[in-house]
């Protein structure tokens, strides 16, 4: 190896490093927000990282987005501030029930951004999953 390529290699690592510095740090300061507004309670989904890891076109975002540190560090500061915690099992289905009337959805693809329910309900896809999860209770 020259020492042009061995300098260039630092320099890559050096910028990853940076990355993935940034990105911790934008955690911290998205679960510190979440913490400042006082709420009574967090409901996360156990996302199936893992599973997910394994759909090639989720892997890289999922990576790249922590999703498991983000669950470690909301999970630890809700319990710090005496927040309740509670992540909801894996196969709830969060996003393919009705936040209106209930009914679960079998056929919601990935892609179906807006859910539509045959009740008439029509909601974007992320607010009504977050409406149910807002909503999930532990029986
Ligand atoms: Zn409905």
């Amino acid at each position: 190896k020259s020492q042009n390529i061995v300098k260039l290699e630092k320099k890559i690592r050096l910028v990853h490093r940076r990355i993935s510095n940034i990105r911790n740090n934008n955690l911290h300061v998205i679960t510190n927000e979440i913490v400042k507004t006082k709420p009574s309670r967090i409901v996360m989904e156990d996302l199936n990282v893992k599973g997910m890891m394994k759909n090639k076109y989720l892997s890289k975002a999922i990576a790249e987005q922590n999703f498991y540190k983000f669950i470690t560090y909301m999970k630890y500061k809700a319990e710090f501030n005496l927040i309740q915690f509670i992540q909801v099992p894996r196969f709830y289905p969060s996003s393919k029930t009705c936040s209106d009337c209930g009914t679960i959805k079998k056929n919601l693809k990935l892609s179906d951004r807006v859910f539509k329910c045959e009740c008439g309900h029509v909601m974007d896809r992320d607010l009504n999953a977050s409406i149910n999860l807002s909503n999930y209770r532990v029986s």
